[in-house]
Protein backbone atom coordinates (compact mmCIF):
# COMPACT_ATOMS: atom_id res chain seq x y z
CA UNK A 1 0.00 0.00 0.00
CA UNK A 2 1.47 3.53 -0.51
CA UNK A 3 2.87 5.46 2.63
CA UNK A 4 1.03 8.64 1.78
CA UNK A 5 -2.99 9.31 0.51
CA UNK A 6 -3.45 8.84 -3.14
CA UNK A 7 -5.01 11.76 -4.81
CA UNK A 8 -6.00 9.47 -7.62
CA UNK A 9 -9.61 9.38 -8.33
CA UNK A 10 -10.83 5.47 -7.07
CA UNK A 11 -12.49 4.45 -10.53
CA UNK A 12 -9.85 1.58 -10.38
CA UNK A 13 -9.74 -1.59 -7.48
CA UNK A 14 -5.95 -1.76 -7.90
CA UNK A 15 -3.73 -4.92 -7.12
CA UNK A 16 -0.99 -3.72 -4.61
CA UNK A 17 1.79 -4.57 -7.14
CA UNK A 18 3.32 -2.03 -8.88
CA UNK A 19 5.77 -2.94 -11.76
CA UNK A 20 9.32 -1.05 -12.60
CA UNK A 21 10.56 -2.92 -15.52
CA UNK A 22 9.42 -5.15 -18.45
CA UNK A 23 10.72 -6.97 -21.67
CA UNK A 24 9.06 -9.81 -23.38
CA UNK A 25 6.38 -11.59 -21.18
CA UNK A 26 8.06 -10.95 -17.93
CA UNK A 27 7.79 -7.95 -15.32
CA UNK A 28 9.73 -7.16 -12.49
CA UNK A 29 8.52 -4.99 -9.67
CA UNK A 30 10.40 -2.83 -7.17
CA UNK A 31 11.84 -5.48 -5.21
CA UNK A 32 12.88 -7.28 -7.86
CA UNK A 33 10.07 -10.25 -8.02
CA UNK A 34 9.76 -10.99 -12.00
CA UNK A 35 6.38 -12.08 -12.80
CA UNK A 36 4.79 -13.88 -15.97
CA UNK A 37 2.74 -11.27 -18.23
CA UNK A 38 -0.21 -13.44 -19.67
CA UNK A 39 -2.57 -10.23 -20.04
CA UNK A 40 -0.42 -8.09 -21.75
CA UNK A 41 -2.12 -5.37 -20.47
CA UNK A 42 -5.17 -6.46 -21.45
CA UNK A 43 -4.35 -7.42 -25.15
CA UNK A 44 -2.51 -4.45 -25.98
CA UNK A 45 1.46 -5.37 -25.59
CA UNK A 46 1.10 -7.93 -28.19
CA UNK A 47 4.76 -7.82 -28.97
CA UNK A 48 5.63 -7.67 -25.30
CA UNK A 49 7.21 -5.36 -22.82
CA UNK A 50 10.15 -2.82 -24.10
CA UNK A 51 10.19 -4.10 -27.64
CA UNK A 52 13.43 -3.02 -28.50
CA UNK A 53 12.26 -1.63 -32.35
CA UNK A 54 9.20 0.00 -30.86
CA UNK A 55 11.72 2.12 -28.36
CA UNK A 56 14.14 2.86 -30.91
CA UNK A 57 11.39 4.25 -33.38
CA UNK A 58 9.52 6.37 -29.84
CA UNK A 59 12.91 7.79 -29.05
CA UNK A 60 14.02 8.87 -32.35
CA UNK A 61 10.44 10.22 -33.64
CA UNK A 62 10.31 11.65 -30.15
CA UNK A 63 13.30 13.51 -31.08
CA UNK A 64 12.11 14.26 -34.69
CA UNK A 65 8.40 15.19 -34.66
CA UNK A 66 5.76 14.46 -31.91
CA UNK A 67 2.84 16.64 -33.23
CA UNK A 68 1.55 19.49 -35.29
CA UNK A 69 -2.62 18.78 -35.96
CA UNK A 70 -5.01 17.89 -38.05
CA UNK A 71 -5.04 21.08 -39.55
CA UNK A 72 -1.77 19.78 -41.88
CA UNK A 73 -1.16 16.68 -43.92
CA UNK A 74 0.51 14.13 -41.68
CA UNK A 75 2.72 12.11 -43.61
CA UNK A 76 3.16 8.84 -41.34
CA UNK A 77 -0.66 9.30 -40.56
CA UNK A 78 -0.97 8.76 -44.23
CA UNK A 79 1.26 5.86 -44.26
CA UNK A 80 -0.52 4.18 -41.34
CA UNK A 81 -3.80 4.81 -43.34
CA UNK A 82 -2.34 3.16 -46.21
CA UNK A 83 -0.78 0.35 -44.70
CA UNK A 84 -4.16 -0.49 -42.39
CA UNK A 85 -6.37 -0.49 -45.80
CA UNK A 86 -3.89 -2.65 -47.58
CA UNK A 87 -4.47 -5.13 -44.75
CA UNK A 88 -7.47 -5.23 -44.47
CA UNK A 89 -9.38 -4.11 -47.77
CA UNK A 90 -11.15 -0.82 -45.95
CA UNK A 91 -10.89 2.16 -47.88
CA UNK A 92 -10.48 4.97 -45.21
CA UNK A 93 -9.34 5.93 -42.02
CA UNK A 94 -10.01 7.95 -39.04
CA UNK A 95 -7.21 8.23 -36.68
CA UNK A 96 -7.70 9.05 -32.36
CA UNK A 97 -6.22 7.43 -28.99
CA UNK A 98 -8.37 5.08 -27.83
CA UNK A 99 -10.69 2.23 -28.23
CA UNK A 100 -13.57 4.36 -27.08
CA UNK A 101 -12.73 7.33 -28.99
CA UNK A 102 -12.42 4.89 -32.08
CA UNK A 103 -15.92 3.34 -31.41
CA UNK A 104 -17.44 6.79 -31.04
CA UNK A 105 -16.41 7.94 -34.57
CA UNK A 106 -17.97 4.22 -36.10
CA UNK A 107 -21.65 5.51 -34.43
CA UNK A 108 -21.08 9.01 -35.48
CA UNK A 109 -20.80 7.31 -39.26
CA UNK A 110 -23.90 5.30 -38.04
CA UNK A 111 -26.03 8.77 -37.81
CA UNK A 112 -24.50 10.02 -40.45
CA UNK A 113 -25.67 6.91 -42.47
CA UNK A 114 -28.73 7.13 -41.15
CA UNK A 115 -29.24 10.99 -42.17
CA UNK A 116 -28.44 9.88 -45.84
CA UNK A 117 -31.05 7.25 -45.72
CA UNK A 118 -33.37 10.06 -44.16
CA UNK A 119 -33.88 7.92 -41.06
CA UNK A 120 -34.44 10.51 -38.49
CA UNK A 121 -34.40 8.14 -35.66
CA UNK A 122 -31.52 5.70 -36.14
CA UNK A 123 -31.52 2.64 -34.03
CA UNK A 124 -28.00 0.21 -33.85
CA UNK A 125 -28.35 -3.22 -32.57
CA UNK A 126 -25.48 -4.06 -30.10
CA UNK A 127 -25.11 -7.67 -28.07
CA UNK A 128 -26.09 -8.86 -24.50
CA UNK A 129 -22.62 -8.05 -22.41
CA UNK A 130 -20.39 -6.48 -25.31
CA UNK A 131 -18.13 -4.21 -24.47
CA UNK A 132 -16.99 -1.35 -26.67
CA UNK A 133 -15.68 1.79 -23.95
CA UNK A 134 -16.64 4.13 -21.05
CA UNK A 135 -17.59 7.53 -22.72
CA UNK A 136 -21.36 8.02 -22.60
CA UNK A 137 -22.15 6.74 -26.47
CA UNK A 138 -19.79 3.42 -25.96
CA UNK A 139 -21.01 3.14 -22.83
CA UNK A 140 -24.55 2.83 -23.98
CA UNK A 141 -24.40 0.40 -26.50
CA UNK A 142 -21.97 -1.71 -24.26
CA UNK A 143 -24.32 -4.37 -22.65
CA UNK A 144 -23.35 -4.13 -18.84
CA UNK A 145 -25.74 -3.11 -16.71
CA UNK A 146 -23.47 -2.89 -13.79
CA UNK A 147 -20.94 -0.65 -15.92
CA UNK A 148 -24.20 1.31 -16.39
CA UNK A 149 -25.47 1.85 -13.20
CA UNK A 150 -25.47 5.76 -12.18
CA UNK A 151 -24.93 7.08 -15.54
CA UNK A 152 -28.61 7.66 -16.40
CA UNK A 153 -29.53 9.02 -18.44
CA UNK A 154 -27.89 6.92 -21.12
CA UNK A 155 -27.96 7.49 -24.82
CA UNK A 156 -31.02 6.45 -26.62
CA UNK A 157 -31.26 4.53 -29.97
CA UNK A 158 -29.46 1.13 -29.29
CA UNK A 159 -31.39 -2.26 -29.56
CA UNK A 160 -29.89 -4.85 -27.33
CA UNK A 161 -29.79 -8.55 -28.59
CA UNK A 162 -28.73 -11.89 -27.24
CA UNK A 163 -25.02 -13.04 -28.80
CA UNK A 164 -24.29 -15.29 -31.25
CA UNK A 165 -28.54 -15.63 -32.06
CA UNK A 166 -29.61 -14.74 -35.82
CA UNK A 167 -33.00 -15.22 -35.16
CA UNK A 168 -33.23 -12.47 -32.63
CA UNK A 169 -31.73 -10.30 -35.63
CA UNK A 170 -34.10 -11.58 -38.13
CA UNK A 171 -36.63 -10.61 -35.26
CA UNK A 172 -35.58 -7.23 -34.83
CA UNK A 173 -35.73 -6.75 -38.39
CA UNK A 174 -38.67 -7.29 -38.75
CA UNK A 175 -40.03 -5.29 -36.03
CA UNK A 176 -37.84 -2.27 -36.55
CA UNK A 177 -37.67 -0.16 -40.33
CA UNK A 178 -34.99 2.51 -38.10
CA UNK A 179 -32.62 0.00 -37.42
CA UNK A 180 -28.87 1.11 -39.75
CA UNK A 181 -25.99 -0.53 -38.30
CA UNK A 182 -25.08 -3.64 -36.16
CA UNK A 183 -22.36 -2.73 -33.75
CA UNK A 184 -20.06 -6.38 -32.30
CA UNK A 185 -17.03 -7.85 -31.62
CA UNK A 186 -16.01 -11.13 -33.55
CA UNK A 187 -15.30 -12.66 -30.09
CA UNK A 188 -16.66 -10.67 -26.55
CA UNK A 189 -13.66 -9.95 -24.60
CA UNK A 190 -15.07 -8.52 -21.48
CA UNK A 191 -18.49 -10.63 -22.35
CA UNK A 192 -16.47 -13.73 -20.55
CA UNK A 193 -14.63 -15.02 -24.28
CA UNK A 194 -17.66 -15.67 -26.10
CA UNK A 195 -16.58 -16.89 -29.63
CA UNK A 196 -19.56 -15.94 -32.16
CA UNK A 197 -19.85 -19.02 -34.79
CA UNK A 198 -18.85 -18.44 -38.91
CA UNK A 199 -22.27 -19.11 -39.32
CA UNK A 200 -23.92 -16.75 -37.02
CA UNK A 201 -21.31 -13.76 -38.43
CA UNK A 202 -22.05 -14.65 -42.44
CA UNK A 203 -25.30 -14.51 -41.52
CA UNK A 204 -24.97 -11.36 -40.06
CA UNK A 205 -23.15 -10.29 -43.28
CA UNK A 206 -26.04 -11.62 -45.44
CA UNK A 207 -28.87 -9.43 -43.64
CA UNK A 208 -26.79 -6.53 -43.37
CA UNK A 209 -26.49 -6.40 -47.14
CA UNK A 210 -30.39 -7.09 -47.70
CA UNK A 211 -31.37 -4.22 -45.22
CA UNK A 212 -28.40 -1.82 -45.97
CA UNK A 213 -27.36 -1.89 -42.42
CA UNK A 214 -23.78 -0.92 -41.92
CA UNK A 215 -21.82 -3.85 -40.23
CA UNK A 216 -19.43 -2.29 -37.63
CA UNK A 217 -16.84 -4.75 -35.86
CA UNK A 218 -15.74 -3.64 -32.52
CA UNK A 219 -12.02 -5.59 -33.41
CA UNK A 220 -10.41 -3.28 -30.48
CA UNK A 221 -9.38 -7.02 -28.54
CA UNK A 222 -10.00 -9.27 -31.11
CA UNK A 223 -8.00 -7.63 -33.68
CA UNK A 224 -3.94 -7.59 -34.80
CA UNK A 225 -3.25 -10.96 -34.65
CA UNK A 226 -4.78 -11.79 -31.36
CA UNK A 227 -7.52 -14.55 -32.22
CA UNK A 228 -4.73 -16.04 -34.65
CA UNK A 229 -5.63 -14.27 -37.86
CA UNK A 230 -5.27 -10.65 -38.60
CA UNK A 231 -8.73 -10.03 -37.46
CA UNK A 232 -11.50 -12.12 -35.71
CA UNK A 233 -13.78 -11.78 -38.60
CA UNK A 234 -11.54 -13.38 -40.92
CA UNK A 235 -12.52 -16.72 -39.39
CA UNK A 236 -15.67 -16.15 -41.14
CA UNK A 237 -14.82 -15.00 -43.91
CA UNK A 238 -16.58 -11.86 -44.15
CA UNK A 239 -15.44 -8.17 -44.68
CA UNK A 240 -16.98 -5.63 -42.40
CA UNK A 241 -18.27 -2.26 -43.68
CA UNK A 242 -16.77 -0.40 -40.49
CA UNK A 243 -13.86 -1.70 -37.88
CA UNK A 244 -12.67 0.02 -35.05
CA UNK A 245 -8.79 -0.94 -33.50
CA UNK A 246 -6.93 0.50 -30.44
CA UNK A 247 -4.87 -1.86 -27.76
CA UNK A 248 -2.52 -3.77 -29.70
CA UNK A 249 -1.40 -1.25 -32.56
CA UNK A 250 0.45 1.29 -30.46
CA UNK A 251 1.60 -2.02 -28.08
CA UNK A 252 1.47 0.50 -25.21
CA UNK A 253 1.45 3.87 -27.25
CA UNK A 254 -2.15 5.35 -27.17
CA UNK A 255 -3.33 4.84 -30.52
CA UNK A 256 -6.84 4.56 -31.92
CA UNK A 257 -8.49 4.03 -35.43
CA UNK A 258 -12.02 3.45 -37.40
CA UNK A 259 -11.77 1.93 -40.84
CA UNK A 260 -14.50 2.41 -43.50
CA UNK A 261 -15.41 1.16 -46.74
CA UNK A 262 -18.15 1.59 -49.31
CA UNK A 263 -21.27 3.59 -48.29
CA UNK A 264 -19.49 3.96 -45.06
CA UNK A 265 -16.08 5.52 -46.56
CA UNK A 266 -17.29 8.87 -47.46
CA UNK A 267 -19.66 10.00 -44.54
CA UNK A 268 -17.81 12.52 -42.85
CA UNK A 269 -16.99 15.84 -44.36
CA UNK A 270 -14.49 18.39 -43.14
CA UNK A 271 -15.38 19.85 -39.64
CA UNK A 272 -17.55 16.72 -38.54
CA UNK A 273 -14.90 14.95 -36.49
CA UNK A 274 -12.01 15.53 -35.08
CA UNK A 275 -9.19 14.62 -32.47
CA UNK A 276 -6.17 17.22 -31.54
CA UNK A 277 -4.00 14.31 -30.44
CA UNK A 278 -5.54 11.75 -32.64
CA UNK A 279 -2.86 10.33 -35.44
CA UNK A 280 -0.41 12.26 -34.78
CA UNK A 281 3.20 11.57 -36.32
CA UNK A 282 4.52 9.55 -33.05
CA UNK A 283 1.61 7.49 -32.57
CA UNK A 284 1.25 6.55 -36.39
CA UNK A 285 5.14 5.62 -36.78
CA UNK A 286 4.89 3.18 -33.99
CA UNK A 287 1.29 1.93 -35.42
CA UNK A 288 3.71 1.17 -38.82
CA UNK A 289 6.03 -0.58 -36.70
CA UNK A 290 3.90 -2.40 -34.80
CA UNK A 291 2.75 -3.73 -38.40
CA UNK A 292 5.87 -4.68 -39.82
CA UNK A 293 6.86 -6.66 -36.80
CA UNK A 294 3.72 -8.35 -36.61
CA UNK A 295 4.09 -9.31 -40.21
CA UNK A 296 7.70 -10.15 -40.09
CA UNK A 297 7.34 -12.24 -37.73
CA UNK A 298 4.25 -14.12 -38.35
CA UNK A 299 2.27 -13.21 -35.29
CA UNK A 300 -1.17 -13.73 -36.13
CA UNK A 301 -0.28 -17.43 -37.08
CA UNK A 302 1.86 -17.80 -34.06
CA UNK A 303 -1.25 -16.58 -32.11
CA UNK A 304 -2.87 -19.33 -33.63
CA UNK A 305 -0.30 -22.15 -32.83
CA UNK A 306 0.18 -20.66 -29.44
CA UNK A 307 -3.59 -20.13 -28.67
CA UNK A 308 -4.18 -23.89 -29.47
CA UNK A 309 -1.36 -25.39 -27.43
CA UNK A 310 -2.31 -22.75 -24.17
CA UNK A 311 -6.07 -24.09 -24.66
CA UNK A 312 -4.71 -28.02 -24.75
CA UNK A 313 -2.73 -27.51 -22.05
CA UNK A 314 -5.31 -26.22 -20.20
CA UNK A 315 -7.65 -29.01 -21.00
CA UNK A 316 -4.92 -31.43 -19.89
CA UNK A 317 -4.24 -29.83 -17.07
CA UNK A 318 -7.87 -29.04 -15.34
CA UNK A 319 -9.48 -31.71 -16.93
CA UNK A 320 -10.66 -33.39 -13.68
CA UNK A 321 -11.04 -30.05 -11.83
CA UNK A 322 -14.62 -29.87 -10.60
CA UNK A 323 -14.57 -25.93 -10.31
CA UNK A 324 -14.14 -25.96 -14.00
CA UNK A 325 -17.40 -25.23 -16.19
CA UNK A 326 -15.82 -24.45 -20.09
CA UNK A 327 -12.24 -23.94 -21.51
CA UNK A 328 -12.78 -21.64 -24.73
CA UNK A 329 -11.26 -19.42 -27.01
CA UNK A 330 -10.01 -18.05 -30.33
CA UNK A 331 -5.77 -17.79 -30.88
CA UNK A 332 -4.32 -16.50 -27.56
CA UNK A 333 -7.34 -15.28 -26.74
CA UNK A 334 -8.87 -17.84 -24.22
CA UNK A 335 -11.27 -18.02 -21.01
CA UNK A 336 -11.52 -20.42 -18.31
CA UNK A 337 -14.76 -20.58 -17.00
CA UNK A 338 -15.46 -21.36 -13.35
CA UNK A 339 -18.53 -22.19 -11.38
CA UNK A 340 -18.28 -19.76 -9.03
CA UNK A 341 -17.46 -16.00 -8.92
CA UNK A 342 -13.53 -16.34 -8.72
CA UNK A 343 -11.87 -12.08 -8.72
CA UNK A 344 -10.04 -12.72 -5.92
CA UNK A 345 -8.16 -15.20 -8.10
CA UNK A 346 -6.44 -12.12 -9.89
CA UNK A 347 -4.76 -11.13 -6.59
CA UNK A 348 -3.42 -15.17 -5.70
CA UNK A 349 -2.32 -15.64 -9.31
CA UNK A 350 -0.18 -12.67 -8.40
CA UNK A 351 0.95 -13.13 -4.89
CA UNK A 352 1.09 -17.02 -5.17
CA UNK A 353 2.66 -17.50 -8.62
CA UNK A 354 3.73 -14.30 -10.12
CA UNK A 355 1.09 -14.44 -13.14
CA UNK A 356 -0.95 -11.60 -14.24
CA UNK A 357 -4.67 -12.67 -15.14
CA UNK A 358 -7.40 -10.74 -15.24
CA UNK A 359 -11.37 -12.33 -14.04
CA UNK A 360 -14.00 -10.84 -16.26
CA UNK A 361 -18.21 -11.16 -15.73
CA UNK A 362 -17.51 -12.53 -12.12
CA UNK A 363 -16.10 -15.83 -13.30
CA UNK A 364 -14.51 -16.28 -16.41
CA UNK A 365 -10.24 -16.09 -15.67
CA UNK A 366 -9.24 -14.78 -19.18
CA UNK A 367 -5.92 -14.93 -20.67
CA UNK A 368 -4.50 -12.62 -23.87
CA UNK A 369 -0.47 -13.69 -23.71
CA UNK A 370 1.38 -11.29 -25.54
CA UNK A 371 1.96 -12.69 -29.08
CA UNK A 372 5.64 -12.99 -29.51
CA UNK A 373 5.82 -15.63 -25.81
CA UNK A 374 7.15 -18.71 -26.67
CA UNK A 375 6.33 -22.05 -25.87
CA UNK A 376 8.24 -22.73 -22.55
CA UNK A 377 6.15 -19.31 -21.48
CA UNK A 378 2.73 -20.88 -22.53
CA UNK A 379 3.63 -23.95 -20.96
CA UNK A 380 4.42 -21.98 -17.60
CA UNK A 381 1.10 -20.21 -17.62
CA UNK A 382 -0.74 -23.46 -17.99
CA UNK A 383 1.36 -24.58 -14.72
CA UNK A 384 0.87 -21.66 -12.50
CA UNK A 385 -2.49 -21.46 -13.32
CA UNK A 386 -3.15 -25.18 -12.75
CA UNK A 387 -1.25 -24.93 -9.23
CA UNK A 388 -3.14 -21.67 -8.48
CA UNK A 389 -6.62 -23.16 -8.96
CA UNK A 390 -5.58 -26.69 -7.11
CA UNK A 391 -5.49 -24.26 -3.56
CA UNK A 392 -8.53 -24.00 -2.16
CA UNK A 393 -10.14 -20.71 -3.08
CA UNK A 394 -13.75 -18.89 -2.78
CA UNK A 395 -16.32 -20.42 -1.44
CA UNK A 396 -18.68 -22.22 -3.98
CA UNK A 397 -21.66 -20.15 -5.83
CA UNK A 398 -23.67 -21.09 -3.88
CA UNK A 399 -22.80 -20.27 -0.35
CA UNK A 400 -21.73 -17.01 -1.35
CA UNK A 401 -25.46 -16.32 -2.17
CA UNK A 402 -26.04 -16.69 1.18
CA UNK A 403 -23.15 -14.57 2.73
N1 LIG B 1 -13.96 -2.30 -27.31
C1 LIG B 1 -13.46 -3.45 -26.83
C2 LIG B 1 -13.84 -4.74 -27.47
C3 LIG B 1 -12.59 -3.43 -25.73
O1 LIG B 1 -12.11 -4.59 -25.26
C4 LIG B 1 -12.26 -2.21 -25.15
C5 LIG B 1 -11.36 -2.15 -23.96
O2 LIG B 1 -11.20 -3.08 -23.24
C6 LIG B 1 -12.79 -1.03 -25.69
C7 LIG B 1 -13.63 -1.11 -26.76
C8 LIG B 1 -12.46 0.32 -25.09
O3 LIG B 1 -11.16 0.65 -25.38
P1 LIG B 1 -10.43 1.83 -24.55
O4 LIG B 1 -10.30 1.37 -23.14
O5 LIG B 1 -9.10 2.00 -25.26
O6 LIG B 1 -11.28 3.04 -24.67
Amino acid sequence: MPATPSHLMRAYARQPVSFVRGSGARLWDAQGVEYLDAIAGVAVTSLGHAHPEIAAVIAEQAATLLHTSNVFRIEWQEQLGQRLCALTGMEQAFFCNSGAEANEAALKLARLHARRRQIAAPRILVMDNGFHGRTLATLSASGNPARQSGFAPLLPGFVRLPYDDIEAVRAAAAQSPDIVAVLIEPVQGEGGIRVASADYLRALRQLCDQQGWLLMLDEIQTGLGRTGAWFGHQHAGIAPDVMTLAKALGNGFPIGACLARGAAADLFSPGQHGSTFGGNPLACRVGCSVLDIMAREQLPQRAALLGARLLAGLRRALADHPQVLAIRGQGLMVGIELDRPCNELVGRALEEQQLLITVTQGSVIRLLPPLICDERQIDDIVVRLARLLARPGAAPAKDLAHA
